[in-house]
């Protein structure tokens, strides 16, 4: 018996097969970019929204599935955009959910972009959704299958991790293209001005949720964020800190549609039902982050 993960090739989940790998697990690695070949990995280049038999068989046959597969990204806009969220975000997870046996446990990764954002409070796990752009909607409609699955007694959990920092992270996201700019010495680009915050989360802590949502056959929604939400302003002055220069320039633009001014995730449930909150030290994982850049840091492959 081995375990699925989706997404083997993408950000959180080269890290998730990494930890997953170093635990002693068999692992399937399933995604349509390439995913580095190492030993007890067996790797799948497959389209989800469009399983192979061979997928179909690695899901029907797992002991623990994490689907980390989507489209991410708030900010891409259009109709192209739109089919590549639908196909990517909701017919991949229908089509996952509808292969892995009831019983196993399937860790579903969804985003705390389908609260719409914080209006001050901690946005809890069962508050209304209010997705506000594509991506939200999308992550929502994923969701929504979830539920559907659990009402049939499958074993899901839905995790909502809160912005994803750390080593590897991908290059669209905001740090990561900050610490590229400043870098290179070239004008940094702020959607929506630097007062905004984030409550933003250490990948190995997003591992560690994940892990421990599967071995303890969690099923329902839980958020995986710090109940800290950290201004732009700080991030940008530890990437600074971490490069040993300043911005040459910082460019503000208007924050498009479901790019929201705030963050935050409340982690009671995450502290009742995993056992731990994520606790993100800024400088430190964005040093690493930094380091993972020069090479001086190892990124799972
Ligand atoms: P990523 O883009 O780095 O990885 C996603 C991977 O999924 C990619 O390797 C991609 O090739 C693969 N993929 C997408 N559609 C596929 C399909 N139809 N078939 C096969 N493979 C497919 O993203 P990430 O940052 O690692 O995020 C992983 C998951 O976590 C995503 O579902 C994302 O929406 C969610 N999430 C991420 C963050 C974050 O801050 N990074 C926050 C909240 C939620």
């Amino acid at each position: 018996m081995a375990t699925v993960v989706t997404g083997s090739a993408g950000f959180i989940g080269r890290h998730l097969v990494a930890a997953l790998r170093a635990a002693g697990h068999d692992v399937v690695a399933v995604d349509r970019r390439p995913t580095a070949a190492a030993p007890g990995l067996r790797v799948l280049r497959s389209d989800l929204a469009d399983p192979d038999s061979r997928v179909r068989r690695a899901l029907a046959g797992a002991d623990a599935v994490f689907h980390l597969a989507g489209h991410p990204g708030v900010r891409d806009a259009g109709p192209a955009a739109e089919t590549a969220r639908h196909r990517d975000n909701v017919l991949a997870t229908e089509a996952v959910l509808a292969h892995v046996a009831l019983d196993v446990p399937l860790v579903v990764t969804s985003s705390s972009s389908v609260y719409g954002g914080s209006l001050g409070e901690p946005c809890r796990e069962g508050d209304p959704l209010r997705p506000l752009g594509g991506y939200a909607r999308s992550k929502a409609a994923a969701e929504a299958a979830c539920a559907r699955r659990l009402d049939q007694g499958g074993v899901v959990a839905v995790a909502r991790p809160f912005t994803v920092i750390g080593e590897g992270q991908r290059a669209d996201m905001a740090l990561a293209r900050w610490i590229a700019a400043v870098d290179a010495g070239a004008p940094v680009t702020v959607y929506g001005g630097l007062h905004r915050t984030r409550d933003v989360t250490d990948v190995r802590d997003v591992v560690h949720g994940l892990l421990t949502m599967s071995a303890r056959r969690v099923c329902g929604v839980v958020n995986l964020g710090t109940g800290v939400g950290h201004p732009l302003r700080d991030l940008l002055l530890a990437v600074s800190a971490a490069l040993g220069r300043e911005p040459v320039a910082v460019h503000h633009v208007a924050a498009p549609a479901g790019d929201v001014d705030a963050t935050l995730a409340d982690t009671r449930r995450c502290a009742a039902r995993l056992g731990f909150v994520p606790r993100t030290d800024l400088p430190a994982v964005i040093a690493r982050q930094v380091a993972a850049r020069r090479g001086r840091v190892a990124v799972p492959a």
